[in-house]
């Protein structure tokens, strides 16, 4: 099969859909692999990466797009990318369609066979294609947090670890999933004094029994939640409830109990935010200040560290891109349902149920 990889163009992408290793597997695989010129430059990978990964060099997406059979992709394919997909064409990437119907449209008018990263599945009823970015995202809140608590950032002027004879940082995750577990790793990591708050028991019998010495566990009741918060140096929004906004656990009211400085880090602001007054904002401006409270709030965390971001997508994609091309798309998704799961779009068919059911379409 020939394989496709052209340069992300949506604004502040910087990762890239394969890296040199992902490619020169499907080279050993015994396919071909073409990538646009500059592809890789956002995530440190050169064209010479590439070329000695085994896989060609191409000036144009539209020669992508001409030639390839599958493309792989970061980002949902923009208005220009989806004129050149074609009939038969397979498009492996994030689509995200349920709220983009301009998206789903051209994606059914083109013929092409649409597999979306987010929602294919795995055993344990986890989002495989999604959880590396979530592992980022979680990472990355102590250290932006950390950063955003220093005095000439708006902070409270606190150090994460303390110093002997000083208290570290409290800092208080709310959600104890795939974002909450590692922000809670790092910040104890960095030595502050660690509380996972979840409503979920097994969750949180799950993170006691595991990091039960890193940190501590709690449960989000509204009172304990708000006790905890009033105390905080650091607050880390970490909450998912599937197919929903998020919760707003942190009410404007409420910041005026929290110690002034204090920091909100709101992961959960790309499901709306679980913070009353959070406001998505972009790494180029990523904080802000309301009644003494600073927020920060950039809905993708992951664009920060498009190296370790690219790096961990392919490493999750890699092996469901082989199976795409080794066996072809039918051949793959009738060996793996979870793959199947990611299918959304086949020849100008709908074939994704919640995607439906969000535009009022047949699926
Ligand atoms: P997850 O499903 O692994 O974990 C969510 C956790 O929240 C679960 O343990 C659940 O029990 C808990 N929860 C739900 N409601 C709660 C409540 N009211 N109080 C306390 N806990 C509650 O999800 P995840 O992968 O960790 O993602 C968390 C959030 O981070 C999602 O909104 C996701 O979209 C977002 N995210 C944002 C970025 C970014 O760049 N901003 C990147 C990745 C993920």
């Amino acid at each position: 099969m020939k394989i496709g990889c052209p340069t992300e163009i949506k604004a502040q992408e910087f990762r890239v859909g394969l890296t040199p290793p992902a490619a020169a597997e499907a080279v050993a695989h015994g396919h071909e692999v073409i990538v646009q010129q500059g592809a890789g430059d956002g995530a440190g990978f050169t064209d010479d990466d590439y070329r000695n990964a085994g896989a060609g060099i191409v000036d144009t997406a539209d020669e992508i797009f001409a030639a390839a059979d599958m493309v792989v992709k970061v980002k949902e394919p923009q208005a220009v990318e989806r004129k050149m997909l074609r009939e038969g064409q397979l498009l492996f990437t994030y689509l995200h369609l349920a709220p983009d119907v301009p998206q789903t449209e051209d994606l059914l008018a083109s013929g092409a066979t649409c597999i979306a990263y987010e929602t294919v599945t795995d055993r344990s009823g986890g989002l495989p294609l999604l959880a590396p970015m979530s592992e980022v995202a979680g990472r990355l809140a102590p250290q932006m947090g950390a950063y955003t608590l220093q005095k000439a950032n708006g902070g409270r002027g606190v150090l994460m670890g303390g110093v002997p004879g000083v208290f570290p940082a409290h800092v208080v995750v709310i959600g104890g999933g795939v974002v909450g577990t590692n922000a809670a790793r790092i910040a104890a990591g960095m030595g502050a004094d660690v509380t996972v708050l979840d409503r979920s028991l097994p969750r949180l019998r799950y993170l006691d029994d595991v990091f039960g010495g890193q940190f501590k566990t709690g449960y989000a009741s509204k009172t304990y939640t708000a006790e905890m918060v009033a105390e905080a140096d650091m607050v880390i929004g970490a909450v998912l409830v599937p197919g929903a906004s998020a919760p707003k656990l942190i009410s404007r009211a409420q910041l005026s109990d929290m110690q002034p400085g204090a920091v909100l880090v709101d992961v959960a602001i790309d499901q709306g935010g679980c913070f009353e007054t959070s406001k998505a904002t972009t790494h180029q401006d990523p904080s802000f200040e309301v009644d003494g409270i600073m927020h920060y709030c950039v809905a993708n965390m992951p664009g920060a560290v498009p190296r370790t971001s690219t790096q961990a997508l392919s490493n999750a994609t890699m092996p469901f891109m082989l199976a795409l091309a080794d066996k072809g798309w039918k051949k793959a998704c009738q060996d793996d349902p979870h793959l199947a799961a990611g299918l959304n779009v086949h020849a100008g068919q709908l074939t994704n149920l919640p995607v439906g059911e969000a535009q009022n379409r047949d699926a």
